[in-house]
């Protein structure tokens, strides 16, 4: 039985309730692990395991009292979960201490220092953290080295590395490991049961495969135009050389197919670009020690157009530094017509 009803953490949910019950709970977390594996939900659910008035053994929340309820429906007063807004590169310095015209007494730090109104402490949970700016961070230093009152702070972020020293030193730091392929087809599978024109057990399997251990990833991946997508897009890289115009369009018309949200846009371009970074990789080792790519629709491409060592290189070079710009909240289309023009001539744009 899982945690909670959480897949794939529960030597974290038993570890974190082990240091509990002797009493040794952390009062500033900091969870690391891949996106779309479950922090944010885990995080959630401590959080009402620690407002709960019965939590039983092994950190189980009651899911009866008052304050459970109110956990579960997003309305406990005690419980404080700031994000980053979808159309922001970090998360605002008002949600966190108040805008200029009230600060300190706005935001998810001034709420910290106010009483417990349910629960006996209260949780602030900061998802998103790998996008705290460093004013932001340096207003949440104090809070974290001694949360006020037993409250409890716990950051959600995807790597060590993206986080301030300033930050990492303060936490507890808490590894959340990339689910199993078969737990994220599982979960997939489970969500699509009883559909009759739901993806196919394969599609399912194929997408589970390429998910890298996210769940999210994988809900992307099933979509059958983004996987047909895939398959397309291992012959538009493969081609030497890359019809960059037929790239762009393509790529345009797959993200526009997201919808109007700028999110699942931008989602559905660093899916696009994700697949080519494999996808250059697979070259780049077919190249150069002739490994044959494990991807059907790449190691039919390949067999047209033989790959070359440094376009592969500078192909993912290119792609990575696109990755980067829609991660600084870049136009899209700008970051596709620059990717685009820049894989027509490689070796000529990449300097060499
Ligand atoms: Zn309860």
């Amino acid at each position: 039985m899982a945690w909670q009803g959480i897949e794939g953490h529960d030597g974290v949910a038993a570890t974190l309730a082990r240091v509990a019950e002797r009493g040794r709970l952390a009062g500033s977390f900091l969870f690391i692990g891949p996106a779309g594996i479950g922090k944010g939900l885990f995080a959630t659910r401590l959080a009402q395991a620690l407002a709960c008035r019965a939590t039983g053994p092994g950190l189980v929340p009651c899911g009866r009292c008052p304050s459970c309820a109110q956990a579960v429906a997003g309305t406990h007063p005690d419980i404080d979960v700031v994000r980053k807004p979808d159309d922001r590169a970090t998360i605002p310095l008002e949600s966190l201490i108040g805008d200029a015209a009230h600060r300190m007494r706005e935001g998810l730090c001034w709420r910290l220092t106010l009483q417990p109104l349910v629960a006996a402490r209260r949780t602030a949970i900061i998802l998103d953290a790998d996008h705290l700016s460093t004013e932001a961070s340096n207003c949440l230093l104090k809070m974290l080295e001694e949360p006020p009152d037993g409250a409890v702070i716990i950051l959600v972020g995807t790597s060590l590395e993206r986080q301030l020293p300033t930050i990492r030193s303060r936490c507890r730091v808490v590894r959340f490991r990339p689910l199993p392929a078969d737990t994220v087809r599982m979960l997939v599978e489970r969500e699509h049961a009883g559909e009759t024109e739901g993806p196919s057990a394969d599609d399912i399997a194929a997408a589970a495969a390429a998910s890298g251990g996210s769940l999210d990833r994988a809900r992307l991946l099933v979509d059958p135009d983004v996987a047909g997508f895939r398959r397309r897009l291992a012959t538009l890289i493969a081609a030497r050389p890359v019809r960059g115009v037929e790239l762009a369009r393509e790529t345009i018309a797959l993200v526009e197919g997201a919808g109007t949200e700028a999110a699942r846009r931008r989602e559905r371009l660093r899916l696009v670009l994700d697949a080519a970074v494999d996808g250059y990789r697979a070259l780049l080792r077919l190249a150069t020690a002739g490994e044959v790519p494990a991807d059907a629709a790449l190691a039919a491409a390949c067999r047209d157009a033989r790959p070359d060592a440094d376009e592969s290189v500078a192909g993912l070079h290119h792609t990575l530094a696109a990755l980067a710009a829609v991660d600084r909240n870049a136009n899209l289309s700008i970051v596709v017509d620059a990717w685009t023009s820049l894989l027509e001539e490689p070796r000529l744009r990449a300097g060499r």
